[in-house]
């Protein structure tokens, strides 16, 4: 495991490492328990969801305060966190045993996070979160339009909304309509993988977000923008 996280993670300390392997063994334990992931073999585990998850690295500023929407079992937020404990970083799922998983996790590998159990319809209309953030990091939740009407309410004018993606040429045209209302602009930024097309889509918010969005929970998916 330390042998493959330091072949695949530039730039891993010691440190980061240890974590990396507690919380690789928390995952695949708690696993057995619930529903986490599918991944579970190490090297699929590093490569595509540890190493994956660190796309967006070099667009977090120092200390910048960023959600992640529908983080699951911690992604990308937690190995995000691991390599960069100075963000302020703040999970969010809408389900309760998987929050307690990431407690846990925080726990046991001495980082500090916000865990919020709630749908990101209703987090995204709470007054303490809306407008907060100047990032929203997501992955593997929801297609784009869904995707923009949860996390970029969050945003704080400027900021952006960085969502983890595949292959998303066709998925950009469909999200046109959800851009324009949201006022945000997109821009496709490919990541290096060798399993299979990733990128990620990093939208802008240029102006504040419409009081109407986000809409009431399941909206955004039965009806996208
Ligand atoms: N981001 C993680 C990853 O990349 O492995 C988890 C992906 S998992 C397929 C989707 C997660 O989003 C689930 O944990 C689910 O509970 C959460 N989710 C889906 N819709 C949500 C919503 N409207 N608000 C908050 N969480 C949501």
């Amino acid at each position: 495991m330390r042998e493959l996280l330091q072949q695949t993670i530039p730039n891993l300390t010691g440190e980061a490492c240890d974590k990396f392997v507690a919380y690789y063994e928390l995952l695949v334990d708690w696993n057995t328990r619930m529903n986490l992931t599918a991944i579970t073999e190490p090297e699929e585990v590093v490569k595509k969801h540890f190493a994956d998850s660190l796309a967006a690295l070099p667009y977090l500023a120092p200390g910048v305060r960023a959600v992640d929407v529908g983080t699951g079992a911690g992604f990308p937020s937690i190995p995000l966190l691991i390599m960069r404990p100075d963000l302020k970083l703040t999970l969010v799922d809408s389900l309760q045993k998987r929050v307690t998983f990431l407690e846990e996790v925080l726990k046991t590998l001495g980082l500090s996070a916000q865990c919020v159990h709630a749908r990101a319809e209703e987090f995204g209309r709470d007054p303490r979160f809306r407008a907060s953030f100047d990032a929203a990091l997501s992955r593997a939740v929801a297609s784009l339009p869904v995707l923009l009407e949860l996390t970029v309410p969050l945003l704080k004018v400027g900021g952006k909304a960085i969502c983890y993606k595949g292959d998303v040429s066709e998925e950009l045209k469909t999200a046109k309509s959800a851009l324009h209302l949201l006022h945000c602009t997109a821009e496709v930024v490919p990541v290096e993988a060798n399993y299979g097309a990733r990128s990620l889509v990093i939208c802008t918010k240029n102006a504040p977000t419409p009081a109407a969005y986000p809409r009431k929970p399941g909206m955004p998916s039965k009806k996208p923008l």
